[in-house]
């Protein structure tokens, strides 16, 4: 009977926290309240300021803030034209470039993007600047992070402790879920190896957003072919979350004319 009745509970919870990603159409498990991921992310964000020194290129900071304020612009628009910019209602944007070889770049939801010089020769150009900014601003968009430790917190913990964690805002648990669903890499112990689903959906919105601003989304495929030769020895941490195989350059190629149809001149 507690059983059946637990079992009740936890469909209603979840049934209750459905959501559904934008343009895919995709229904999510959403359990954390999304103010409440944004009050997180900006502590974890502070502190990163406070452990890793910014940056001192200042041609390459600037690029940085350039793609990013176009993307996040044309997306902004796109969802305020559909009535879905509820999508990003506590969004602050920002985009920070921080001095570390290693090759990585994330977006918080919420909106902190950073990127590390170690991406940049991989992008190259503006346009690959944006391949990535549009894919880690995807996975925010789509509360890929929410979705993740959602699951995980299930998973892992099971009901009890799914509740329990959602009750304690700042639970060091809940931090390190939290990084290790943004790609931030943790030292706690959670791994949590980004999903393919999520990988090939932000992929997918990505090259969408890039080719709003007005980036030309075949660039995807060029920037994702650079990662997968990316050579021998220590494999990047963006790499092991990021996987650039066969089958990710093959579905990108095959999303392109869907992104080239919102494309601005
Ligand atoms: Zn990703």
């Amino acid at each position: 009977m507690i059983l059946r009745l637990t079992f009740i509970a936890l469909a209603f919870l979840l049934l209750s926290r459905c959501a559904t990603v934008p343009l895919t159409g995709r229904h999510q498990l959403i359990l954390f309240p999304e103010d409440q991921m944004v009050s997180m992310s900006l502590t974890s964000y502070s502190s990163f300021l406070k452990e890793n020194k910014l940056s001192t290129d200042a041609v390459n900071k600037q690029r940085i803030k350039n793609v990013g304020a176009r993307i996040s612009k044309a997306v902004e628009q796109y969802l305020a034209a559909n009535g879905l910019q509820d999508q990003i209602a506590n969004f602050q944007w920002e985009f920070n470039l921080v001095a570390s070889n290693e090759p990585n770049a994330w977006c918080m939801p919420g909106g902190k993007v950073v990127f590390y010089e170690g991406i940049l020769p991989y992008c190259q150009t503006d346009a690959g600047i944006a391949v990535v900014m549009g894919h880690e601003i995807a996975h925010a968009v789509a509360h890929h992070s929410n979705e993740r430790m959602s699951q995980q917190a299930l998973i892992q913990y099971g009901q009890a402790a799914a509740t329990e964690i959602l009750g304690h805002n700042q639970s060091d648990t809940r931090k390190a879920l939290l990084s290790a669903a943004i790609g931030m890499g943790t030292n706690v112990g959670i791994t949590l190896p980004f999903s393919r689903k999520h990988e090939y959906e932000a992929d997918h919105l990505g090259l969408i957003f890039m080719a709003m601003a007005g980036y030309d989304p075949n660039e995807a495929v060029a920037f994702w072919s650079r990662m997968a030769n990316a050579g021998t020895g220590k494999q990047p941490e963006f790499l092991s979350t990021h996987p650039a195989d066969a089958n990710r350059i093959a579905k990108l190629k095959a999303a392109i004319p869907e992104a080239m149809k919102y494309k601005k001149n």
